[in-house]
């Protein structure tokens, strides 16, 4: 029998290559399991080559450690298949680690072909000396390799499975579960080395043309460790990238949800806003279709909530707004929809288990509005006014349903506010006409149905033409010509008024140019903004827009703004304002008297002119006050340095008495309607002809 000895620092080293193999091994089964499509077959296939290559060369540098007093030499084809079955078990091995699942019958399944794997690798490698006479194997030793390599496997695999995701002490507790599988590695192959047996005068076959010589082990080892650290080095960078991908896609995600908040709420309130509402009615219309039952849809709006506007000032009418949505939204479900659709209008969707019980939350949301809200130092007192629609009975779209519903609220408010409604047929005739209304509206820009209408406005002292206003009037297809208080509201109401003001600003300009080319440069055209444009952000831009495809000079354009809407948002209207006069567009307050007029306020604005209101005008002859009220407004503007401007003079007293008061421009029914471009200059040119005469 030849004695053998080992090199103890070669042992150490196959060692040190098992456990790094089997790191690199548990590390690679983590980026697997995470990968994606043609990813996994190339991180299967490239740790299948550098973890085989570990431990056949954990097991190769195990026989050079070994040292018989006879020359020693490894048969070069039998060698390189004793590593293809090494790369074949372990590519096995991460195949059936990656699986979604790993029951214990394929465990054990798995345990055994690995285990047979590495020692089929083992042996063969053995073989690869081609001894004369064969190596004797000790049959308890071998029996013993075979049982810690198929131990060793089921260990390694059920670790393996264990540690591929990801988590935080994940590096540690792999280190630790290499050392162990290192060990049962090394175990094996040491077992069945000692289970190994040279008779007196063997003689190693591959000493003739096999690998031999002493730069082998360095070769093998230097070869061994490239492969691993390469892959393990991919393996590490694949991760960090991973992670950073994964951050981003977070952040991402989350920025993405700010967004759809801010889309789908109502800034003031955080609650959900008109456009949230319609789709949770949608929701809420196709569950009742599918799974029965019913829900209703009630429209609250507050009584006496612009009386505290106005005397306390838009920021506690917010406070206000505010502590009303948190008051109704605490009685809810999380369940119920409570939406601020617009002012002080809020629209509640509760589903129901029947229709009666509409009754009770109704009346509770009126009780709790009845209480009085205490806003900065102040008990304030409003009262709500409800009504009610139910689905399935009360409108087929949601829309129909918010309009009944509305039309309740109306009804309540008419029944003596701080009440409820509930919907009834006999309010739906307004309701319903609306509807109709609408769609007709949604159709009437693509129709061409809309046209101006332009009053002059006249200097009052030379009685000259300085310009006109243009009023904008829809020839309905069946109901003739319609005003603009018979659908503004309407177009306010559901948007569509940014898309007919946008109609209206460029038809406008095209008209301005017109007469500009005719000579008449020093006119302004005034066009009417509603609160909605002035709040939409594409504003300034669709001004700009207009002005430059029309090549008019921005101040033969006066836009004007109802006093309301310019105090409503005093500070974002002030950024837009000033965005305006920055690019010298003229800018001329409505309506003026019949809002809040703050006077601070109004001397921040970057206006230039004020028009009284037509009330004021009409009864000035008759009414001292109104009369004491238009010289406080004349003189308050002339402080200022705007132009004023009257509208509605309608008779030569009204004349006479606004031109004698310092007012710059006149406008009413008494120096020209509101005409047709083309009737409206055949009266200019009349009135020229009379003062040429
Ligand atoms: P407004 O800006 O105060 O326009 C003046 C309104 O008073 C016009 O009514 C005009 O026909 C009317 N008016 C003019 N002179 C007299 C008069 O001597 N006596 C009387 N009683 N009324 C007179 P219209 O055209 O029905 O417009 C009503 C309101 O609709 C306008 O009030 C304006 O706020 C709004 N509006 C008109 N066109 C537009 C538009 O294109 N966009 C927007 N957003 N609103 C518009
Ligand atoms: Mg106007
Ligand atoms: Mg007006």
């Amino acid at each position: 029998m030849l004695i053998g000895n080992y090199s103890f620092t070669l042992v150490f080293i196959s060692l040190c290559v098992a456990i790094l193999a089997s790191y690199t091994a548990l590390d690679l089964t983590g980026r697997i399991a995470t990968a994606r499509g043609r990813a996994v077959h190339f991180w299967t296939a490239g740790g299948a080559l550098a973890m085989g290559v570990g431990v056949w060369s954990m097991h190769f540098i195990g026989m050079l450690a070994f040292k018989l007093p006879i020359d020693l030499g490894y048969d070069i084809p039998i060698t390189a298949l004793s590593l293809l079955i090494a790369v074949l078990s372990c590519g096995f091995a991460l195949w059936l680690v990656s699986q979604p699942k790993l029951p214990i019958l394929q465990l054990v399944f798995g345990a055994l072909i690995m285990g047979s794997g590495i020692s089929a690798m083992h042996y063969t490698g053995m073989a690869a000396l081609r001894m004369t006479p064969g190596i004797d194997y000790d049959p308890t030793l071998f029996a013993s390799s075979l049982l810690i390599a198929v131990g060793a496997s089921a260990a390694a695999l059920w670790i393996a499975f264990r540690l591929r995701q990801h988590s935080p002490y994940v590096g540690v507790i792999r280190g630790g579960a290499a050392v162990i599988m290192g060990i049962a590695i090394v175990g094996m192959h040491y077992t069945g080395m000692a289970a190994a047996q040279f008779p007196e005068g063997s003689f190693c076959g591959a000493t003739l043309n096999g690998l031999r010589g002493n730069g082998l082990d360095g070769l093998v080892l230097i070869t061994t460790l490239a492969v691993l650290s390469i892959a393990l080095l991919t393996s590490i960078l694949d991760a960090r990238l991973e992670a950073r991908t994964a951050d981003l896609a977070k952040s991402l995600t989350l920025a993405n949800r700010e967004l759809t908040q801010l889309a789908l709420h109502d800034t003031l309130t955080g609650l959900p806003n008109r456009m949230l509402l319609d789709d949770r009615i949608n929701q809420a219309m196709k569950k009742v279709e599918e799974q029965g039952g019913c829900f209703a849809l009630m429209f609250i709006d507050l009584d006496g909530f612009k009386p505290v506007n106005d005397a306390f000032g838009h920021h506690m009418g917010d406070q206000l707004l505010r502590e009303v949505g948190v008051r109704l939204r605490e009685d809810l479900r999380s369940q119920d929809t409570l939406a601020r659709i617009g002012g002080d209008e809020f629209v509640l969707l509760v589903r129901l288990t029947e229709p009666n019980d509409a009754l009770g939350l109704a009346a509770r949301q009126v009780g709790l509005i009845a209480q009085s809200f205490r806003v900065a130092e102040h008990d304030l007192q409003i009262s709500a006014s409800v009504g009610i629609a139910l689905y399935p009975g009360n409108g087929q779209s949601a829309q129909e349903l918010l309009m009944n519903a509305d039309a309740a609220m109306y009804h309540a408010k008419g029944g003596g506010k701080n009440g409820y409604s509930f919907f009834d047929v006999s309010m739906n005739s307004n309701a319903r006409k609306q509807l109709q209304l609408l769609q007709d509206l949604r159709a009437a820009l693509e129709h061409n149905q809309f046209s101006l209408h332009y009053q002059p406005k006249f200097d009052a002292a030379n009685r000259r033409p300085v310009g006109a206003e243009a009023l904008l009037r829809w020839q309905h297809p069946t109901q003739g010509m319609l005003l603009p208080d018979k659908f503004i509201d309407l177009a306010e109401k559901t948007g569509l008024i940014i898309a007919i003001g946008d109609w209206v600003l460029n038809e406008a300009c095209r008209q301005m140019r017109e007469w500009y080319v005719l000579g008449y440069t020093d006119w302004r055209i005034a066009v009417n903004l509603s609160a909605l444009q002035f709040c939409h952000a594409g504003l300034v831009q669709s001004v700009a827009k207009a002005l430059a495809t029309h090549h008019l000079p921005a101040n033969s354009l006066t836009l004007e703004i109802t006093e309301t809407t310019a105090m409503s948002d005093a500070d974002a209207s002030m950024t837009v304002l000033q965005e305006l006069s920055d690019m010298g567009v003229d800018l001329s307050i409505d309506d003026f008297g019949t809002g809040y007029s703050s006077l601070m306020y109004l001397k921040r604005l970057p206006a230039n002119e004020l028009k009284i209101d037509r009330g004021f005008v009409r009864d000035l002859e008759h009414d001292s006050d109104d009369a004491a009220i238009v010289s406080a407004i004349v003189a308050l503007g002339q402080a200022l340095g705007l132009r004023i401007v009257a509208e509605g003079v309608e008779t030569g007293v009204q004349q006479d008495f606004l031109t004698k008061l310092g007012c710059d421009s006149l406008q009413g029914y008494l120096l020209g309607h509101p005409l047709p471009a083309e009737r409206f200059m055949q009266n200019i040119a009349r009135g020229e002809t009379l003062a040429a005469v």
